[in-house]
């Protein structure tokens, strides 16, 4: 079954205190209507932007809770489609981003998008788009988390892995998952260092189902490209070491290899790779091709 969710249906905080606003069967996709980053508050670059409410960002459209849904489980999420706004925003700000201590003012930029060539013109330079959805997550465990910041549950992980035709795993914590996405990037690089991607208002039809053998604590996504294990740390170190330790945890018992063996693979045909390193908590994201899952015969579905 296919449902339709519009963006009348903001939220700002992953919890379980959130009411869900729509109840599907696990297999019923939804048409997800999103708000941009800053809640669709921005419509010039020259606009008065003390009027703008800079703390009310990165609106999800949700949450859906999922029958048959519990705690302990992983929700299989299918991207099918993401479908672009026709106009966009970038900005960077005094304290924010990688040049926080060099950027003196606020400079926002506005990008028409076009869906048709699917390129952006920044000016005059004609670049191709990246769409991918920035906040993407459940319910967490127990406290309350904005949805400015990653974690386990999902959130604010800001990846260009998380796009169309992916496929996105999120450890389930509350009944019924209480998910959500919003926040859709049309163009970002890996980083997102300035801050903000391509910030854009859209419409995602994903399908959502229980992961029938995917046991993992830290979102996964699966593309055509492999698996990629995406860990939230105050420190990207961190992050990158406990990705790959997440990986190991799940790919070992998969294959015959000692644990010696499994990360000299992992040294030999694994990636390390960031998603964010700009928002309250950064993401690392460690990656292995689908050519060693073909080796060992690991499915996951
Ligand atoms: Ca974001
Ligand atoms: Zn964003």
């Amino acid at each position: 079954m296919k449902h339709v969710l519009d963006k009348t249906n903001l939220y700002y905080v992953m919890s379980k205190k959130e009411e869900p606003v729509l109840n599907i069967n696990p297999g019923d996709t939804v048409e997800i209507h999103t708000a941009d980053c800053f809640s669709d508050q921005i419509i010039s670059p020259d606009m008065d932007f003390s009027a703008v409410d800079w703390s009310n960002s990165n609106p999800a459209t949700g949450p859906i809770y999922v029958n048959d849904i519990h705690p302990g489980d992983v929700l299989k999420v299918t991207i099918e489609t993401i479908e672009l706004g026709s106009r966009g925003l970038a900005t960077v700000n005094a304290g924010a981003g990688v040049m926080r201590d060099y950027i003196e003012k606020r400079c926002v930029k506005m990008f028409d998008v076009d869906t048709e060539h699917h390129t952006t013109n920044f000016n005059g330079l004609i670049m191709p788009l990246n769409p991918m959805i920035g906040v993407i997550g459940n319910a967490p465990a127990d406290a309350s988390v904005p949805n400015s910041t990653p974690g386990p549950h999902g959130g604010n992980m800001d990846s260009k892995k998380c796009t169309d035709k992916s496929i996105v795993y999120l450890p389930v914590f509350q009944e019924g998952a209480l998910f959500g996405l919003g926040d859709v990037h049309a163009k970002m690089g890996d980083g997102e260092v300035g801050i903000s991607g391509l910030e854009i208002d859209a419409a995602v039809t994903v399908k959502l189902e229980k992961a029938e053998n995917l046991a993992t604590v830290h979102p996964v996504v699966i593309d055509e490209e492999g698996i990629y294990m995406f860990v939230s740390d105050e420190s990207l170190d961190n992050g990158v070491d406990e990705s790959v330790k997440q990986m190991i945890k799940i790919l070992q018992p998969l294959t015959d290899l000692s644990l010696e063996e499994i990360t000299i693979l992992m040294s030999l045909a694994g990636e390390a790779q960031i998603n964010q390193v700009v928002d309250p908590l950064k993401t690392a994201r460690f990656f292995i091709p689908h050519y060693v899952l073909n080796h060992y015969s690991i499915e996951f579905s």
